[in-house]
């Protein structure tokens, strides 16, 4: 599409239950076409892995962008993924959740690196400032895309929370060979780089009086550490409890903030560290997976909100066992899923 062109609108949707209705290309996918028209649906990857936007059609019919299949093993027999159909005729879709959010409210920034540190032998906590009398507007639980050399982007969660927002910090897995992590460890004081903020809709319902439970997987504790340190910060008061995995002890890379918040909330706050190879010598470990963890802590998660965040895999065992065994219902289970791989542009998503 030449800049100034507009995309030929196809089918109307609507939100059942609600007044928004938006319009979608031909083939774009109704979640782009809901996130062009200010719509945010619950998602994640956008490329039909993680499952977090698998929501139910009321009416019409949809088929896959460009023939993709439209359910994976996360959907019900209702449901598809909304990053991968797109309408046959106008539909009625019914999301898990939505919201209303301002597309412009996102923003460039070339960030410096401030402060690389090695938390892990395999993770490093990367701290960025941005340029002077800037702030970054995001909601905890939020990620930022950052633009490679190539063109292409990468997503990393904050780990910060948003009342500090001069800087940005980050907890990067080093993946052998990537094109970005791998450097990540050789980055320096002053080092330049462009990000663009704020994506995703893992965000606390403060309003909610629900006691939470927390599952990381490895650096999946960021966008965890940035709702539970905004949390602290707002006064809010729940039941929490958070389930931490790796592989051994040294996984668990920041005891200092599990040690702040048992400090903070004596009493109401539990962590337990699933540990699936080596949980000798640590008090709190688990021996097993975090949805070992899961199963063996919290029996009954009925009434419970559940955020997850980690590599594809752990969430769907988590998301599994926490809706058909445990009790958890469906819109009481948000995740964070770190596909691997370059994440789509805004622009693509628009393009798309
Ligand atoms: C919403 C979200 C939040 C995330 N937050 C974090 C975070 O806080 N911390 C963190 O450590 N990671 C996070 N990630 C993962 C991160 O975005 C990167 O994918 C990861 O760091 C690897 O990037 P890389 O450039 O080092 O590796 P890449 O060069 O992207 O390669 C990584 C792996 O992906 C494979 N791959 C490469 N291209 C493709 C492709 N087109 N399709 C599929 N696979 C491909 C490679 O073979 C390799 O195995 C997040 C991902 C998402 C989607």
């Amino acid at each position: 599409m030449n800049p100034g062109e507009h995309p030929v609108m196809n089918h109307r949707i609507a939100i059942a239950g609600s007044e928004i209705a938006f319009d979608c290309a031909e083939d774009q996918s109704v979640l782009d076409a809901a996130l062009r028209a200010g719509i945010e649906l619950p998602y994640s990857c956008r490329k039909g892995v993680c499952g977090n936007c698998a929501g139910g059609i009321a009416q019409g019919e949809v088929e896959g962008v460009g023939g993709a299949a439209v359910r994976n093993e996360s959907c019900t027999p209702e449901q598809v993924l909304y990053c991968m159909c797109t309408p046959r005729t106008d539909l009625q879709i019914r999301p898990v959740t939505w919201q209303r959010v301002d597309p412009g409210a996102r923003k460039r920034f070339t960030a410096k690196v401030f402060r690389n540190q090695r938390a892990a032998p395999d993770v490093s906590v990367l701290q960025l400032r941005l340029p002077a009398g800037q702030r970054a507007k995001f909601h905890a639980g939020q990620y930022l895309q950052l633009a490679l050399e190539d063109g292409s982007t990468r997503c990393y969660s904050m780990a910060n929370a948003p009342h500090e927002s001069d800087a940005l910090t980050l907890h990067i897995r080093h993946v052998p060979g990537g094109a970005f992590s791998a450097r990540v460890p050789s980055l320096q004081q002053g080092d330049l780089l462009d990000v663009e903020l704020p994506h995703g809709a893992v965000t606390l319902a403060a309003d909610s009086p629900q006691p939470i439970v927390f599952v990381a997987g490895g650096t999946g504790f960021a966008p965890i550490q940035s709702i539970l340190d905004d949390m602290a910060k707002r006064r809010i008061k729940r039941p929490i409890t958070l389930i931490w995995g790796a592989r051994r002890a040294d996984g668990i890379y920041l005891r200092s903030a599990v040690a702040k918040w048992q400090r903070k909330w004596p009493g109401t706050f539990r962590f337990v560290a699933a540990l699936s190879e080596d949980a000798g010598g640590s008090e709190d470990a688990f021996a097993g997976r975090v949805d070992e963890a899961l199963q063996a802590h919290c029996p009954d998660l009925a009434g419970h909100t559940l955020y997850a965040c980690g590599s594809p895999g752990m969430v769907q065992a988590v998301r599994e066992l926490a809706l058909r065994q445990l009790g958890l219902a469906a819109a009481d289970f948000h995740a964070d899923v770190f596909v691997d791989g370059p994440a789509l542009s805004a622009a693509e998503a628009v393009a798309a």
